[in-house]
């Protein structure tokens, strides 16, 4: 019934977490640590093509998810295909993710910060994130929460730390130097995202964004996170 993993990364669309954490992902990854991927939605209208079918759209997402997945060393996706644009912070999607967090007992999840301010931010992004911290604490905490995810064996979970990506004013960083290619191959294994000039500026443009992010460090290329430790 349960399975262990170290981390779970909640995604709102499939590409987020590439943006978000790949570089990172690829570290735990390489030091052997299970790490689970949970897509909230189908992406189906991420397309600047007015001739592109939602569902067919979706399909291609999915594969390229697993695609950027695999290069990561990701364990496992599970998609939960939420419509895009659509997602809600509801009963249900909150059981669903603490159904996920009580099923893999992560000590770290992942996810987008949901309180970036102003128009920059997709609804997705902030319903996942808040949705997420919600699942965390304390619902997947409490034994008294969900009774009938007890009976199917699915005893409460003390995740240690969450990790935000996306955040206005990051404080953690990790060194993603050594890893950066894997992420820009990751990040290109999302095709349908990524048109033909953004393709060929893509490792430059990240490049900067993230020797911008690691500024005071000892290390050339960072990822940053708003990280919130959970004492009890
Ligand atoms: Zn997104």
């Amino acid at each position: 019934m349960t399975k262990a993993a170290h981390v779970l990364v909640v995604t709102p669309h499939p590409d987020d977490a590439e943006f978000g954490v790949a570089g990172t992902v690829a570290h735990w990854t390489s030091e052997g640590k299970v790490v689970i991927y949970v897509v909230c939605t189908n992406g189906d209208k991420g397309t600047s093509d007015p001739n592109m079918k939602p569902a067919e759209l979706a399909r291609i997402r999915e594969q390229e998810q697993l695609a950027a997945a695999k290069l990561l060393g990701v364990k496992d996706v599970i998609f939960l295909r939420h419509p895009d644009q659509a997602l809600e912070d509801t009963p249900e999607f909150r059981k669903e993710l603490v159904r996920l967090i009580r099923m893999y007992k992560p000590e770290t999840v992942v996810t987008a910060d949901p309180y970036r301010r102003y128009i920059w931010w997709h609804r997705d992004h902030r319903i996942t994130g808040r949705v997420t911290l919600d699942a965390v604490f304390p619902y997947a905490r409490d034994w008294l929460s969900y009774p009938d995810l007890l009976e199917e064996g699915l005893k409460p979970h003390k995740v240690k730390e969450v990790l935000l990506w996306g955040a206005e004013e990051p404080n953690y960083r990790t060194d993603i130097t050594v890893t950066f290619a894997i992420k820009v191959g990751a990040l290109s294994c999302h095709t349908s995202q990524i048109n033909d000039t953004h393709s060929t500026e893509l490792e430059e443009w990240l490049r900067e964004r993230h020797t911008i992010l690691a500024q005071g460090e000892d290390y050339e290329l960072a990822e940053a996170f708003y990280r919130i430790e959970i004492p009890w």
